[in-house]
């Protein structure tokens, strides 16, 4: 993680980008990327969108798709001094209590 941050850090300062990299800008980028990935599943059946990466050029957008929404968000969180790591896991901890799993197995019931 620390790497992939580095290295997207490296590449936008190398471009002098940083001044285009407020979190606004980030944060629509973002929103960008994942309507690109949405697009690629959009008009799926559910079953067609479960086995999407078994097409190898479906499989190869949505793999880059995922890679720009990575991207994305690891330069947010940089700009916005988050570490992404701690930040998930985090929630990942909250949510485990907001879910129990013997409340919420087998339920998509939102708490
Ligand atoms: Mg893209």
């Amino acid at each position: 993680m620390e790497e992939l941050t580095r290295r997207v850090r490296t590449f936008a300062e190398e471009r002098d980008w940083q001044q285009f990299h407020t979190p606004k800008n980030l944060a629509m980028a973002l929103t960008g990327e994942v309507g690109e990935l949405v697009a690629e599943l959009q008009w799926l059946t559910p079953e067609q969108s479960a086995s999407v990466m078994s097409d190898p050029d479906s499989g190869a957008r949505i793999k880059a798709e995922i890679g720009d929404v990575m991207i994305y968000l690891t330069r947010l969180a940089d700009v916005l001094g988050i570490d992404l790591m701690e930040a998930a896991l985090t929630k990942l901890a909250d949510s485990a209590l907001r879910y129990p799993v013997e409340q919420a197995r087998g339920s998509a019931a939102k708490r």
